[in-house]
């Protein structure tokens, strides 16, 4: 069976050695010591191996069912999913008036990378209850709030988030599904909705589905978008359940991963629908937990290639085949383990690396996600507003990218179902698509973010680096070297690039679109770059003040040399990409493929 370990050493090295949450000011934070964040890290991690992972290979396996109009999801989901709800791991973040624990959210984005290594489809169904119960707390009434909220922060309903139709994913400005309002207040929503996550299962007794439609005689396009809460089953005045609504599960899609996850198409025939928030502001109720859900998925991407590579280093010792180069390591065995191959080696710095960089990003976005919320910082708010796409298109690319190169470690193995290996690849796919597609992503970060505030979150990173360059540089000739002359570099060709959409993308707006995946790639590893400055530096004092954990520090020091080494030149390539326009990308006419 695969194995899984939370990386809890890592996760307490980032926020406590890195971030430095203790000294942080954010409210719920000093709260949040060694003891607090290990007990939570080894509970979830506890629940992750001992229950969520036996059920991944089965659950991907023997996939939902629908039956009868209702659908049913792997042996052994519902009571999985009794685990989450007896922790509270679901209203971890959410206030204590409605049953959560008021924790800050980046406990919940720890929570939300174990769950999701261990099982991602069924980490999902607690994930997307987690963004619609969001989304009620922001933009609710207090009835609304006081309605759904108990029920979703414990997990007894779940949640979901109805925006893609047949004809309308990206563009959802040419949505059909239609509000009609109803004397009593409420409206009638009609129309259908397809690709809908744990749009109908067997979990819990109501769904809470928040819907986008349009009300008739409203503004064209996205502007004239509202949010809905239609729950499947009506919910009476005095919280009792009421009639069945008039949304009904057309029918499962067959996919290539997350099996255990029904994507559902979802009809809406005259469903009673509320309104959350105010009408034809549909798409702002839903970018408000934009940052966080994004988040989310780039956690997943991180979150399929640990697990994968937690297994690969497994098989790199266990494997024999060949012999070193330099001479037989194992000379009593027939071969030695591939892991004493350069090529192999290579594979896993690269997923090492990208894994403890990746990890601290997240959880810099989580930060940075608690100090807008619970500091009201609008700078926060800003930055996290600029990384997001960042931390959603980069990391899930890269994420996947790292899935394939560890099922490359166990040569065909890893093609064989059985290993497991293959599942990881394919649940990680997904993540590259929803939440907006990664191209999306790319086009949202240089078409609107970067000129966002007259681009003064751009000029805030640019500052973060340079700051820390400047205040770190002198004071150690090898992380001069080995650290911050390789991010100098790539800070400054994160600026030439940026420079450079800024005094051709008014010429030709096709020379910014044409070069936004290269842009997000090369801003996400100038990020990686400064998470690994930060981690090396925290290393290395540690190592000048405690000898306890030298290995553990020199090897992430290590593990930081080569990001920076062989990883972080990338940012040159990619500017050069970015360099040469949309000339050659827009040559061809469309006729021509
Ligand atoms: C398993 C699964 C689960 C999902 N869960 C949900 C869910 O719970 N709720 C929900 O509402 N939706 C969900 N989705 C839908 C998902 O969010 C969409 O598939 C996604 O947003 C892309 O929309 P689309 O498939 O219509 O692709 P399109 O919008 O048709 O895009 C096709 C391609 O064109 C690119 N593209 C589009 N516009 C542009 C542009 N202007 N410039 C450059 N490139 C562009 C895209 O990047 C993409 O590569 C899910 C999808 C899947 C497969």
């Amino acid at each position: 069976m695969p194995q899984y370990i939370a990386p809890a050493k890592e996760i307490e090295f980032v926020l406590f050695d890195v971030l430095k949450i203790g000294d942080s000011d954010i409210p719920g934070y000093t709260d949040l010591d060694r003891e607090l964040v290990s007990a939570v890290v080894g509970e979830v991690g506890k629940i992750g191996t001992d229950i969520f992972l036996p059920l991944n290979t089965s659950g991907d396996t023997e996939g939902c069912e629908l039956a009868n109009g209702l659908v049913r999801t792997p042996t052994g989901f519902k009571h999985a999913f009794q685990a989450v709800r007896d922790g509270s791991w679901g209203g971890l973040d959410m206030p204590e008036a409605y049953g959560g624990q008021g924790m800050p959210y980046i406990m919940s984005s720890i929570v939300n990378e174990i769950f999701s290594s261990c099982n991602q489809s069924l980490a999902m169904f607690q994930g997307l209850t987690h963004g619609a119960a969001s989304a009620i707390l922001a933009h609710g009434t207090e009835a609304q709030k006081a309605t759904y909220l108990p029920h979703m922060v414990r997990c007894d309903w779940t949640g979901t988030m109805n925006l893609t139709e047949p004809q309308c994913g990206t563009d959802l400005g040419l949505m059909r599904t239609k509000a009609v309002p109803q004397p009593d207040g409420s409206y009638q929503v009609t129309g259908q909705k397809i690709f809908i996550s744990a749009g109908d299962h067997d979990l819990t007794d109501n769904i809470i589905h928040l819907v986008l439609a349009k009300i008739p005689g409203g503004p064209d396009g996205i502007k004239g978008v509202s949010l809905f809460i239609a729950p499947k089953v009506l919910v009476n005045e005095d919280g009792s359940a009421g009639a069945r609504n008039a949304v009904t599960t057309g029918k499962i899609e067959t996919k290539m991963g997350i099996h255990g996850n029904p994507t559902c198409v979802m009809n809406y025939d005259g469903a009673t629908g509320y309104l959350l928030g105010e009408a034809h502001k549909g798409m702002r109720a839903m970018f408000t937990m934009m940052n966080e859900a994004r988040l989310g998925v780039g956690s997943q991407g991180i979150a399929q290639a640990e697990i994968a590579y937690q297994n690969a280093v497994y098989y790199a010792k266990d494997r024999q085949q060949g012999r070193a180069v330099n001479g037989a390591q194992h000379p009593d065995q027939p071969a030695d383990p591939i892991i004493v191959h350069p090529d192999i080696r290579r594979a896993l710095m690269d997923q090492k690396s990208y894994l403890e960089g990746g990890r601290a990003l997240v959880l810099w976005g989580a930060q940075l996600i608690d100090q807008a919320h619970l500091n009201k910082d609008p700078d926060a708010d800003g930055l996290i507003s600029l990384i997001t796409p960042v931390i959603k298109g980069f990391l899930t690319d890269e994420g996947y990218d790292m899935t394939v190169k560890a099922q490359q470690i166990y040569g065909g193995h890893g093609y064989i179902e059985e290993w497991g290996m293959s599942q990881y690849t394919r649940d990680a796919r997904i993540t590259m698509i929803y939440e907006g597609a990664n191209g999306v992503q790319a086009l949202d970060l240089v078409g609107r973010k970067l000129a966002q505030g007259g681009g003064q979150h751009i000029r805030a990173f640019f500052a973060i680096v340079s700051g820390f360059i400047d205040g770190h540089s002198g004071k150690d000739a090898d992380f001069d070297k080995s650290y911050l002359t390789p991010l100098k570099t790539a800070l400054s060709d994160l600026q030439a690039a940026a420079m450079y959409f800024m005094q051709n993308a008014a010429k030709n707006p096709n020379n910014a679109l044409a070069g936004s995946t290269d842009f997000m790639h090369l801003f996400g590893h100038c990020c990686m770059g400064l998470m690994w400055a930060r981690m090396g530096w925290a290393a290395q004092q540690a190592l000048k003040s405690d000898t306890t954990d030298a290995a553990f520090h020199e090897t992430k020091l290590t593990t930081g040399r080569y990001y920076m080494a062989r990883r972080l030149p990338a940012t040159g390539l990619h500017l050069q990409r970015i360099k040469s326009g949309a000339d050659t990308i827009m040559a061809l006419d469309a006729a021509a493929f």
